[in-house]
């Protein structure tokens, strides 16, 4: 059943189409696919018709032909030469992506769902072993690679802050990033430095994943969370092209809007608000580069203004570990995302993103906590579907990404069908 609503679902991301259009298409009522989609366990749940499955493989076998004309019969190379970084299976920018191999990474996702929610357990990567250097502060990212790699069937060795690390004792990247090598099979490293991780590849062989590196590029992240909206507008109706996403806080050191907003601009017709303090704008370069796409940008410090009719608000925190003694000016408690001001100027199918962590300090400004029980907050949606999303690359970058679903068994264990206390407010939604 997670097969089916896996087929349906990628259809759709291939074809472009948002439900009512996909179900016009196939001659069925909107409510007979969204039964189909329906989670497997969900009462409602329904089997499509066999003569469906195949008139959706039709259309989809058609659509390759036409868009691809003579070219449609070579086959592709598979994905990791098409996103390798000079060669090697490394993911050190979202840049590496075009919309055809993001798409395809979405597939794997979506089939690492059911052991990313601990309904099926695999092994694919047994005997593997993880390196995860953290030489910053991190949880999630840290802990979900972690998770994710565990989840596929490996193990996981970590040192985390210089402190503790050979590089207090001035070791170089190089030899870090060789020795490693020797230990492990695939890297996940996070530095203060932007450019660092690029370094640490170049030390090696084996895949590395940047994990962040300093105010550069968290290119997981922002998978995850065009993941994340992908998955929510189809639940919505809404495709990301033609969307309206505004980007609030620090975006001039937050390395997760700046991957996010590269790997939106590989979508048509968007429109970004950009709201941030006068000293903490985007940097020009990733102006050049979405305006350069034809989307639309307005930069505005006013809240209320950005945020009227956005589909998307990413809001981000204030990165203060990098300012180097600059003072932020204009960073008010008007800046700060809550739900009075979402109520009154979003819509009722806004989704409200954070990467997390929030700042929840007093006059942090971040994103309120009085959005908790609000369906549209989609936070611990981006979180949950982080480990399904970093399994992907996992299984991509090490070759194993068709071995997975064959080799799925049922979880010998029960686990809470809603994880959070508070989930039970968004059931349903998927
Ligand atoms: N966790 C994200 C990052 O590492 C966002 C943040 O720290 O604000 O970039």
């Amino acid at each position: 059943m997670s097969q089916q609503q896996d087929f349906l679902r990628d259809a759709m991301r291939r074809l472009n189409l948002t439900r009512d259009a996909f179900s016009a298409r196939l001659g069925v009522r909107r409510r007979a696919l969204d039964t189909w989609l329906l989670p497997a366990d969900s009462s409602e749940s329904r089997s499509m018709p066999e003569m469906v499955e195949r008139f959706v493989a039709e259309i989809l076998q058609h659509e390759s032909r036409n868009t691809d004309g003579a070219a449609s019969n070579a086959p592709q190379r598979p994905l990791v030469q098409r996103i390798s970084a000079e060669g090697k299976p490394q993911l050190l920018s979202v840049s590496q992506f075009d919309r055809d191999s993001l798409e395809d990474l979405f597939r794997v996702v979506d089939v690492m769902q059911p052991v990313a929610r601990r309904q099926k357990v695999t092994r694919v990567l047994e005997g593997a072993v993880l390196g995860s250097l953290f030489f910053e502060a991190s949880t999630r990212t840290r802990v979900s690679f972690g998770s994710a790699f565990c989840r596929l069937g490996g193990s996981v060795c970590d040192t985390t802050g210089f402190t503790f690390s050979s590089m207090a004792k001035g070791e170089s990247i190089y030899d870090t990033s060789r020795v490693m090598s020797g230990y492990v099979d695939v890297l996940v490293v996070r530095h203060p430095e932007q450019g660092s991780v690029a370094e640490f590849a170049r030390a090696t062989n084996i895949p590395v994943i940047n994990a962040g590196d300093g105010p550069g590029e968290h290119p997981s992240q922002a998978i995850l969370d065009l993941y994340t909206i992908q998955r929510e507008f189809s639940r919505l109706g809404k495709l990301v092209d033609g969307t309206h996403v505004a980007m609030v806080g620090d975006l001039k050191y937050g390395r997760t809007v700046h991957s996010l907003i590269k790997l939106l601009s590989l979508y048509r017709n968007l429109k970004f608000t950009l709201i941030a303090p006068a000293s903490l704008e985007m940097p020009a370069h990733l102006l050049e580069l979405v305006a350069s796409h034809g989307h639309v940008i307005e930069q505005t410090p006013s809240l209320e203004d950005g945020l009227r009719g956005a589909d998307v608000v990413y809001a981000t925190r204030i990165q203060k570990e990098r300012f180097a003694g600059e003072e932020i000016e204009g960073y008010t408690p008007e800046f700060q995302v809550r739900k009075a001001l979402v109520d009154a100027v979003c819509k009722p199918d806004t989704i409200l993103m954070h990467p997390l962590p929030r700042d929840g300090r007093p006059g942090a400004n971040d994103l309120s906590v009085d959005l908790n029980h609000d369906p549209r907050l989609a936070i611990f949606r981006q979180t949950d579907n982080g480990i399904a999303v970093r399994m992907a690359l996992f299984a991509v970058l090490l070759g194993v990404e068709h071995q997975v679903a064959r080799s799925m068994r049922d979880a010998g264990w029960r686990s809470p069908s809603l994880v959070g206390p508070d989930d039970a407010v968004f059931d349903g939604l998927d």
